[in-house]
């Protein structure tokens, strides 16, 4: 067997498999093959009863130096992709303006709106590559991202075609997804039907024919789409072949949890305000539920009740929902100790929530977020020897070093 990779000197390996996600006991190796799939991780005494010339077939061998590993993060909802920065509504929100006094002020989503149409591709993918390359040095593989600043045809396309480049110059994986229905532009504030009309008949084929993007997402909120609303777009995506992702109950519940259950999405996002009803649904459908703390702590919402979530059955994931107004930060390890610490989970179920739940959610769980034969060997070395350390050690960025497919991976792209 020809291996790409080899870690060896692993002191832990958090694998997030569902049951026993833990590999300890010192002295254990990761192998990935030619094909950058991941063929072995246990003891290294085991491995070599199985394949003892490895050293002579291995085009790179990297000692860990007694590090633990986990499996690469995953980032199941940003908004990554936008035109400018919105500091001084961030200076109001400091003086105490909630989000619906902001967005009756004209700021908000139209906000970005108006600085996206504005600003050509080109600034876009320049500003956008910079914060991907933040959030790829904490260890992100996987990237889930959202169109939804423009709000007409030529933007909302432009948004994604600029998510289309990123993919090119980064290797990292990256998920896009639609989001036409973030809210209402000026142009139909009255016209409802009309901007339905709009995204469904002339955003949703282009979309599909230029194939930008994978996913559809509705923000279904008071003020935003009714239930209603959601639903018609939702029908007309699924339809048209999209997967399907939802934003709802953030400040009302509006029955989208439950909506999102029946339609199949793969996942289901903010739920501060889940009902019973709603996490129910969940756990019979099996739609994740994308839960969003670092939002919470950004926006002063209530957490959602994720611990219990977790115990009902419901699959839970944990993203940044990095965006210009609600929540400007990447950091997604971050997400994963709030998990802990604001959420009540455990450090298996936050790790899960950026890494195996996460793949779950943008639809990757075949080949992403778990340290397991036969899954992409897509790995980070945590520069600790503790898995549990990473989570504790809170908002400190911890990566030693990332390999993607068995490559390790630069800002420069993958080294051979
Ligand atoms: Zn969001």
């Amino acid at each position: 067997m020809k291996y790409s990779l080899i870690i060896e000197n692993i002191s832990q390996i958090f694998t997030a498999a569902e049951k026993d996600p833990l590999i300890s006991g010192g002295d254990l190796l990761i192998a990935v093959d030619g094909n950058g799939l991941i063929d072995f991780a246990g003891s290294k005494s085991d491995f070599i009863k199985l394949s003892p010339e490895f050293r002579n077939g291995s085009d790179l061998i990297y000692d860990a130096e007694g590090r633990a590993v986990y499996p690469g993060l995953i980032d199941s909802h940003t908004h990554l992709v936008f035109a400018s920065t919105r500091e001084d509504e961030f200076a109001l929100k400091a003086s105490g303006a909630t989000y619906e006094e902001i967005a009756a002020a004209g700021g908000g989503i139209l906000n970005s709106t108006k600085k996206t149409k504005t600003a050509t591709l080109e600034m876009i993918v320049e500003q956008s590559a910079k914060r991907l390359e933040q959030i790829i040095s904490y260890g992100v593989t996987t990237i889930e991202i959202k169109s939804g600043y423009a709000l007409d045809v030529e933007g909302e396309l432009k948004l994604l075609r600029a998510v289309k480049e990123l993919k090119k110059r980064y290797p990292v994986e990256i998920v896009p997804t639609f989001l036409g229905a973030h809210a209402y532009p000026e142009k139909f504030r009255n016209d409802h039907d009309g901007y339905i009309d709009l995204i469904i008949n002339e955003m949703l084929p282009e979309i599909k024919k230029e194939n930008l993007a994978e996913f559809v997402d509705v923000f279904c909120e008071k003020g935003y789409f009714s239930l209603k609303e959601t639903e018609k777009i939702l029908v007309a995506a699924k339809e048209a072949g999209f997967g399907l992702k939802l934003h709802a109950d953030e400040f009302n519940s509006l029955g989208g949890t439950e909506l999102a259950a029946d339609l199949g999405a793969a996942s289901v996002d903010h739920l501060e305000e889940i009902t019973e009803e709603g996490i129910r649904k969940l756990a019979l459908s099996g739609t994740v539920a994308g839960v969003l703390p670092v939002t919470s702590v950004f926006s002063r919402l209530p957490f959602a009740p994720a611990s219990k979530m977790i115990e009902n059955g419901v699959k839970v994931a944990l993203a940044t929902d990095m965006n210009p107004g609600s929540c400007m930060c990447g950091f997604l390890p971050l997400a994963a100790s709030l998990g802990a610490t604001q959420l009540k989970l455990s450090i298996e179920n936050s790790l899960k929530g950026i890494t195996s739940s996460a793949a779950c959610s943008v639809g990757r769980s075949d080949r992403k977020g778990r340290v397991a034969k036969g899954m992409d060997g897509d790995l980070v070395i945590m520069d600790s020897s503790s898995w549990i350390y990473p989570v504790y050690h809170f908002a400190h960025n911890h990566v030693h070093r990332t390999f993607i497919k068995g490559r390790p991976l630069t800002l420069k792209g993958l080294s051979s």
